[in-house]
């Protein structure tokens, strides 16, 4: 091949690439793909142009894309994560996606929802970067028990799993940790108001009985270089959607707690893949 077949093919790759291999359909549409999206093979172009991305959030502490009331109001319970930040708007497309995903066990969704939350942290770290912020760790809601034995996976859990890859450091992933247990499961709370919602949250979360030796391992294991001093931990806490906050917070309290216990302060950060 001579250079000006060179050229071409250089010109030719990128838009040959974009033509799907035939007869892929569409994950959340069904139709046959056309124009394959990089990095989005399972959706077609109009499925993946109706993803409603969060870029610039209008609420820097619960990362909300329209105005917040909540995170203004005085009073309540206490805040214990310092902001969360969602990959998309919660609308009823998204959760059509979720559905399918959560309830109807369509594994399909579960690489493309994790590559979302992946551009969320992405965009976290560009954010964080400027004030020097580096975290520890992720961490996800966890599942009770009769949940989990129902569903089988805990989608916060998949999520996270994205979450860790894209905040990796020093080529490495960022530790995915297994640190909190679930006493029981909430009533939907979607009925209820957020006063009711914050105090059905109570006690609900647990710290699991190996979890300080977890974090401690992570810690000593990535700050063994004796340049990192610094007595706080910075936890990513990942779930799947962030509504009132109620339960973010209270997974946040609890990781306080195991960070406190092994001397440090605790920072929790949260990571949704929806707003609503
Ligand atoms: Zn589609
Ligand atoms: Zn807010």
């Amino acid at each position: 091949m001579g250079m000006f077949g060179q050229f071409w093919s250089g010109v030719l790759k990128p838009i040959h690439q974009l033509l799907a291999k035939g007869g892929s359909n569409c994950l959340a549409c069904g139709k046959t793909i056309s124009i394959c999206v990089p990095g989005y093979s399972e959706l077609c172009l109009p499925c993946y142009s109706s993803i409603p991305w969060i870029t610039e959030p209008r609420c820097h502490i619960c990362g909300r894309h329209v105005g917040c009331p909540d995170c203004s109001r005085k009073g309540g319970v206490p805040r214990s994560f310092v902001m969360n930040r969602s990959s998309v708007a919660y609308n009823s497309t998204m959760r059509q996606w979720l559905a399918q995903y959560k309830y109807r066990g369509h594994e399909g969704y579960s690489l493309v929802l994790a590559r979302m939350m992946g551009r969320a942290m992405e965009q976290m770290k560009q954010e964080l970067k400027p004030q020097g912020i580096k975290l520890d760790g992720v961490v996800f809601v966890p599942l009770s028990e009769e949940r989990w034995r129902e569903r089988g996976f805990n989608q916060a859990e998949e999520l996270a799993k994205g979450a860790a890859l894209a905040g990796r450091r020093a080529g490495g992933r960022l530790p995915l940790l297994n640190l909190l247990m679930r006493s029981r499961h909430t009533d939907k709370q979607s009925f209820k108001s957020r006063s009711e919602r914050l105090i059905n949250m109570q006690g609900v979360f647990q710290t699991l009985p190996d979890a300080t030796e977890q974090l401690g391992r992570v810690i000593l294991g990535t700050r063994r270089t004796g340049l990192d001093h610094e007595a706080v931990i910075r936890l990513l806490l990942v779930d799947d959607v962030y509504t009132t906050g109620s339960t973010i917070n209270a997974c946040a309290a609890v990781l306080q707690n195991i960070c406190g216990q092994l001397g440090f302060s605790g920072e929790i950060y949260s990571l949704t893949w929806a707003r609503s």
